[in-house]
């Protein structure tokens, strides 16, 4: 099924709780904090939704149609499609919403593609994930996810001796019908006008935090569950040509905090195992899909941020000037790479698990690596760009309301090229870019999204296949001979 986005709007009025600072939230789509975010997505369902667009965002299993993020990929084609589906969605946002609807469906997805890993951990463990899998795609659900410890304590022993409650999510009751959860977890993205919310632990936790190992999907609106929100960039974007990107591409982050959650059973796809709880995400095709969605959304993101480099140049006079050239050569010479590393794990996919295609795992990894360690200096590069006339702009397009002095800044604002209130624009996205809170929490993202860098690297030190290498070195050596005694 394929709902519009005026279901979408809908299905977010659903009594759910969310705060800002001691702010109770009625209503996320009414709220100005949370508004335009909300019709963000509300866009996306009515792009996907739309019969013009079907082959594009949809593909037919069962009799019934299903978002193509959903696609448990069986050939090259196939994943191509779902590509092209989730590089429109990102284009939608210009790569400003990481954890659109298909980032965290690519999670479920993969982990549908060998439910069986987690029947051998408990019998029905997979058919659990597999029915959720149906309901999720049946019913166009939008889910967000918080699977990292937000105590700042990820193993038993890091504070000996501490006294405190223990803050992190953890299992503190079960009984046959299913478990109750407490605590808190980081950072649910997108969860206030997400649907559900899957819950699990992406980093490794340590063996002796069994109750903490437990991988399950809640409605966002289930008894018990709050969302405190970090401070939304919306809210005091009073005008969309003031700060072009919070205004309207805020997808929020929030802390979800658990006071005794029932989640049933048939919810529950992990629950006491440390080690596979992270596992399950590399064991299976779940961590590549999720992830190969992100570095599809890095590179619409690249698309924006050349072409705001390009026409600030342009806007400044300086876009003739050959070492401005050759910045912005360097700079869309990246936006091709990370299309080229999308493309290269298609070309490359891996038939893993049998009968299914998986984007190549180690141009995936790479991939994210690279962004994640190559998104600052790209920015600062845009920044550098942009000299000191983001400071020259107006606090406010407001100005052009008082006639005197809109007549003024459309005299003294405009350049040669660009008359002064789309000057004021285009200075208002590169500096929700470079320099906003908006832009800070950005750069935020892409360094921790994904995991911290350790996390990220040890992805592709563990697909590396070290064997080839060490073979490359082994042959070169044997093949020189070391001079005996004779010389
Ligand atoms: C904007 C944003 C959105 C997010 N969205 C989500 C989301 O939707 N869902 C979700 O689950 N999580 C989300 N996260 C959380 C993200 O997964 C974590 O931030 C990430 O895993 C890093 O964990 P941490 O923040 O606890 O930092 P830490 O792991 O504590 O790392 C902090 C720093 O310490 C360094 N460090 C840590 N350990 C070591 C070590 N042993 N040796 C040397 N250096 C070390 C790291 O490299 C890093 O620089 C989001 C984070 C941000 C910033």
């Amino acid at each position: 099924m394929l709902i519009s986005g005026a279901q979408k709007l809908e299905r977010m009025r659903d009594g759910r709780i969310v705060y800002i600072g001691a702010e109770r939230v009625d209503d996320v789509t009414a709220h100005p904090a949370f508004r335009e975010g909300a019709r963000t997505v509300a866009a996306i369902y009515d792009r996907k939704a739309d019969p013009a667009q079907r082959d594009l965002f949809s593909f037919e299993e069962d009799g019934e149609r299903h978002s193509l993020y959903w696609l448990r990929c069986r050939n090259r084609d196939d994943l191509v499609r779902r590509m092209r589906a989730m590089k429109a969605i990102a284009d939608m946002t210009y790569g400003f919403v990481g954890r659109s609807p298909d980032q965290v469906a690519g999670l479920v997805t993969g982990l549908a593609m060998d439910a069986g890993l987690l029947d051998r951990l408990r019998p029905g463990f997979g058919q659990n994930l597999l029915r959720y899998y149906d309901y999720a795609r049946r019913n166009d659900l939008y889910l967000s996810f918080a699977v990292t410890p937000a105590s700042g304590r990820k193993s038993a022993d890091l504070f000996p001796g501490q006294q405190r409650d223990d803050p992190n999510l953890q299992v503190v009751a079960e009984n046959g019908s299913g478990v109750v959860v407490s605590g808190m977890k980081m950072l649910a993205t997108g969860a206030v006008f997400a649907d559900e919310i899957m819950i699990g632990n992406l980093t490794p936790i340590d063996d002796k935090l069994k109750s903490e190992a437990i991988t399950a999907a809640l409605p966002i609106n289930a008894p018990g569950v709050s969302l405190w929100a970090r401070q939304p960039y919306a809210q005091h974007a009073r005008h969309e040509a003031d700060y072009p990107l919070s205004y309207r591409y805020d997808e929020t982050d929030s802390v979800l905090v658990c006071d005794r959650v029932k989640i049933p059973w048939d919810r529950v796809f992990l629950h006491n195992d440390a080690a596979m709880s992270r596992r399950i995400y590399i064991e299976t095709p779940a961590n590549c899909y999720q992830n190969h969605q992100s570095n599809v959304r890095f590179w619409s993101k690249m698309g924006l941020i050349v072409g705001v480099a390009s026409r600030i140049c342009k806007a400044n006079g300086i876009d003739h000037i050959p070492a401005v050239r050759e910045q912005l050569g360097r700079l869309v010479s990246l936006e091709a790479l990370i299309g080229g590393l999308v493309q290269g794990q298609i070309e490359a996919w891996e038939e893993w698990p049998k009968g299914y295609a998986t984007p190549n795992r180690r141009i995936m990894y790479a991939a994210l690596n690279w962004c994640q360690e190559s998104h600052t200096g790209i920015v600062d590069t845009l920044r550098t760009l942009l000299g000191g006339y983001p400071m020259v702009m107006p606090a406010s397009i407001d100005v052009v309301t008082d006639e005197a002095l809109r007549d003024r800044f459309e005299r003294w604002w405009k350049t040669p090229s660009i008359e002064a209130a789309e000057r004021h624009k285009l200075y208002k996205l590169a500096w929700d870019i470079v320099g906003t809170e908006f832009a800070g929490r950005h750069m935020l993202y892409e360094k921790f999204y994904a995991g911290s860098s350790i996390v990220v690297r040890n992805q592709s030190d563990r697909e590396a296949p070290w064997e080839r290498f060490h073979d490359a070195v082994d042959r070169l050596l044997a093949g020189i001979e070391v001079p005996d005694a004779n010389g």
